[in-house]
């Protein structure tokens, strides 16, 4: 039996059925944007972790920064003995986030957690309970962060109920048919059937889905999200877990928007492979909880927080913010090119900057979604040597999410394996 098989056999006896695996190759070692399985083989990393390896893997100044940290020391509890490290990174985020006027910071370990902790401090800020997001939303897998996710299969079944109070509207999506005054509309309704605005805490939006598949919100949208806000009294909070720290060729997605959020969360790229996630907001907001109402025991370990330091430089020493546009650039180019084929049955081409999903259709149709595609076309890939990531309301999309630190060469052997894969899987 091989060695990939031989630990999938042991992964089926030991672990819980209901993590699921975008492969049955088990990881030995990754430098950059290659990683190998145990059995030596190479890959192309195009999933980074799920968005998580903005800065490649093992980049030598965040494991100088760990290596460091771990010397020092590896854990005392910021409620217990503060540090450095977290001030340090909360003084850079607050600088650096597009918040309006001064901003504070809490940091957790996870993007669910960090989603837990915005639409608390909300409530705690504004007093009130509800809260509205949005259809193709993903936001994590805790109770609060599922009842806000807006995709029943695979991650709801069977665990309700969830905490009560949250609502949907529809995200726009032009290409299925939504435009923004539908999803505007969707929230006057919620307004008028279910909640009146003077009990809503919060609307948590990602500016660009990430797992819903890569949907980018119309700058109209947002703004109309934030004169609602503005007329209510409610806060707008960006979730930027997916779409953060340089991903969208700005640090934040957000930045690409003319409006302000009052909070936002974010966590995968931002500790460079720790587990490190946050809330960043309006000082009056993140103020608004009672001391001890906030925190974790791991939440901002020293380690994470070194890292993040770190992968912060690393985005300003690599001008990491001009390479993931040119990085989205040449990923829209290949894939423009794949769409003009039409037996291939590219439909539309979604993201901002290097945050890049095509969706797959039935080859001659309109717009059917094509899920079996997507899924044939990743485990083609990774035969092929590339590891790609499916997403999308209907899983038929595949996104990129590949380090923006790799090197030329490699981004595309890689983008010329996903067309292999792709020409391959419709012959
Ligand atoms: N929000 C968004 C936008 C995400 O993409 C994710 C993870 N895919 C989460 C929250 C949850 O993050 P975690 O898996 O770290 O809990």
């Amino acid at each position: 039996m091989s060695r990939n098989a031989d630990l999938q056999r042991r992964r089926d006896a030991a672990v819980a059925r209901g993590v699921g695996h975008a492969s049955q190759r088990y990881a030995a070692r990754a430098t950059n944007s290659e990683i190998w399985d145990v059995e030596g083989r190479r890959y192309i990393d195009f999933a980074g972790g799920i968005g998580v390896l903005n800065t490649g893997h093992r980049h030598p100044q965040v494991q100088a920064a760990i290596q460091k940290q771990l010397d020092a020391f590896v854990h005392s509890c910021f409620q217990v003995m503060p540090y450095e490290p977290y001030i340090e990174l909360a003084e850079q985020l607050n600088a650096r986030a597009p918040i309006a006027g001064a901003a504070k910071s809490l940091f957790v370990s996870t993007g669910a957690e960090a989603v837990e902790n915005a639409v608390k401090i909300a409530r705690a800020y504004t007093g009130r309970p509800g809260v509205i997001a949005f259809s193709g939303g993903f936001h994590g897998r805790t109770m609060m962060a599922l009842a806000l996710t807006g995709k029943v299969a695979p991650y709801k079944i069977g665990f309700g109920p969830f905490p009560a109070e949250v609502h949907h509207a529809r995200f726009p999506h032009s290409w299925r048919g939504v435009g923004v005054d539908d999803a505007l509309d969707d929230i006057e309704r919620l307004f008028k059937h279910d909640i009146e605005p003077a009990r809503v805490a919060a609307f948590v939006i990602e500016p660009v889905q990430g797992e819903g598949g890569f949907t980018v919100a119309p700058p109209e949208f947002l703004r109309a999200l934030r004169a609602l806000c503005d007329e209510h009294g409610i806060l707008l909070i960006a979730d930027e877990v997916q779409s953060g720290f340089a991903r969208t060729g700005k640090l934040f997605a957000m930045e690409h928007y003319d409006v302000r959020a009052d909070l936002i969360t974010v966590a995968k790229s931002i500790g460079g492979g720790l587990p490190l996630a946050g809330v960043i907001g309006r000082a009056e907001v993140m103020d608004a909880p009672n001391v001890g109402g906030l925190g974790g025991t791991y939440g901002g370990n020293p380690v994470a927080c070194a890292a993040a330091l770190a992968v912060l430089q690393v985005i300003d020493n690599e001008d990491l913010l001009t390479r993931a546009t040119r990085i989205g650039e040449r990923v829209r180019a290949l894939v423009g090119e794949l769409q003009s084929e039409p037996r291939l049955g590219i439909g539309e081409i979604r993201g901002l900057g290097a945050m890049i999903a095509f969706a797959l259709k039935v080859p001659g149709s309109v717009n059917t979604p094509d899920p079996d595609a997507a899924k044939a076309l990743a485990a083609r890939a990774a035969e092929m040597g590339l590891i790609l990531l499916t997403c999308g309301v209907h899983s038929n999309a595949i996104r990129v999410l590949v380090p923006l630190t790799v090197e030329d060469k490699i981004l595309d052997e890689g983008l010329g394996i996903m067309a292999d894969a792709l020409r391959a899987v419709r012959s």
